[in-house]
């Protein structure tokens, strides 16, 4: 039987090493690391003597890859979620609380709410978001929705556009937010609500992925990096990694799926989308469980360096994206800052710093720019039988964890229509 082999082990190749197995072919994944899951891993931190996830991760209703992909691999109840769809938020500063609630069917008539929408905000800021379907490639999220203070631009819009881009609205792509606004607010409330991982991102995304690959005669070898694709009359002749190389055979194909920044040498006349976005998390572990208002799984922070909190039982841990210019921070200081948010968000008053973690992820995803945006290629790129995945393809989605699953999918419907 012929063979595809795919690089790269996180969720883009894992998703495409499900879909095969699913089509009855015989994969073989290689990763350069000496675990799975890429930039959606878990592990255990001595400090917290606690396993803790490398960054939150928020998903939402809306993920209809990813739920297909839970179905596949066995593992369903992975993610817990919302009941209804509600998101609630404090304003560091002032101390202000209030909780967006959009609502079940597909008019989004809770914008006529006062007591469903961000306070002092008028419907008809809202529509200003319809600007986002209509945006050229060129227009940033500020071109669509300006960046007034006062209205929803700080209290929405921002924190909207760091959390699913990681890219300051002012250089965001607006294109790209448009789908998620689209998806959350455009159709009906179940696909607003928020999940996350029930125990952590490997036990619930990836182990159950590697099960399911090795119950199905699939193999996953560690420590391998592929170093270059030797090449002949159109196609792929063999991978070469650091310390073999694996010859393609007829019929055998490859999925590329490594993060952009790793492509370079690999494929190098390809214009790939330039620059990267740091995302910054503080975990603390606290002496108490700790549960969020509205039974949420997380909570928006505005007016101070934190952005979304989460909690799973004892831990407690805060993201700030597009964090380049805090990765330049000391962890010592970065932990204080961030603990002064939790502090306030969670009316801890003077509490002193508990046992913490910095998790630095300086090239979390892409910049997602509108220049980066029209670099990123399609599953196909001119060889026969080699075909890309990976968040920073050209999903139509921003980089998450829902356009690696759909773009491992799809580099696998490519290589099953080519052989
Ligand atoms: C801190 C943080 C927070 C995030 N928050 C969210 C969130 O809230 N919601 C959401 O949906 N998404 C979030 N994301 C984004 C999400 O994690 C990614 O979009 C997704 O995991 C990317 O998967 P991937 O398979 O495309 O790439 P990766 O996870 O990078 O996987 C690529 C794999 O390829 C391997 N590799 C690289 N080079 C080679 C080589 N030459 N040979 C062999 N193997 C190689 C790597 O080791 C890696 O395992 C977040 C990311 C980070 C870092």
């Amino acid at each position: 039987m012929t063979t595809v082999h795919i690089v790269g082990a996180g969720m883009a190749g894992l998703a495409a090493a499900v879909a095969l197995i699913k089509a009855g072919r015989k994969v073989v994944l290689h990763e350069a690391a000496g675990h799975a899951g890429g930039r959606c891993r878990s592990f255990h931190d001595g400090r917290l003597d606690r396993s803790i996830d490398n960054g939150n991760h928020l998903m939402l209703g809306a993920n209809r890859a990813l739920f297909d992909y839970l179905d596949d691999i066995g593992a369903p109840g992975g993610l817990v979620g919302q009941e209804r769809a509600a998101l609630p938020f404090v304003d560091i500063r002032s101390g202000e609380r209030w909780t967006l609630r959009p609502n079940g069917g597909r008019l989004p008539w809770w914008i006529m709410s006062a007591s469903r929408r961000v306070p002092k905000s008028r419907a008809r800021d809202y529509l200003a978001a319809l600007r986002l379907a209509w945006a050229s490639p060129e227009a940033t999220v500020v071109d669509c929705l300006g960046d007034a203070p006062g209205r929803l631009y700080e209290r929405l819009w921002k924190p909207l556009t760091d959390a699913v881009l990681n890219t300051d609205p002012h250089e965001a792509a607006a294109r790209l937010l448009w789908p998620v606004v689209y998806a959350t607010f455009g159709q009906g409330e179940a696909a607003c609500r928020a999940y996350v991982a029930r125990d952590g991102l490997s036990p619930n995304l990836v182990d159950p992925a590697l099960a399911f690959i090795a119950r199905n005669g699939g193999q996953v070898r560690f420590g391998r990096r592929l170093r270059a694709l030797e090449r002949g009359g159109g196609l792929v002749r063999s991978l070469v990694f650091t310390d073999d190389e694996v010859p393609l055979s007829a019929g055998d194909a490859a999925i590329i799926a490594v993060p952009s920044w790793n492509m370079g040498t690999l494929l190098p006349e390809l214009a790939l989308p330039e620059g990267t976005r740091a995302i910054v998390n503080g975990h603390y572990r606290l002496d108490r469980r700790v549960t969020l208002p509205e039974g949420s799984r997380l909570l928006g922070m505005i007016g101070g360096t934190a952005q979304w909190l989460f909690a799973r039982d004892d831990v407690v841990s805060v993201t700030v994206s597009a964090a380049d210019r805090l990765v330049q921070q000391a962890n010592e200081a970065l932990a204080e800052t961030l603990w002064a948010d939790v502090a306030r968000a969670l009316d801890l008053g003077a509490a002193p710093l508990p046992p913490w973690r910095i998790v630095n992820e300086k090239r979390a995803t892409f910049a997602q720019t509108p220049a980066a945006l029209a670099r990123r290629p399609g599953p196909r790129v001119g060889l026969s039988n080699v075909f890309l995945a990976g968040d920073w393809t050209d999903t139509g989605l921003p980089a998450t964890i829902e356009g690696a699953v759909l773009s491992g999918r799809r580099a696998a419907r490519s290589a099953l229509e080519s052989h």
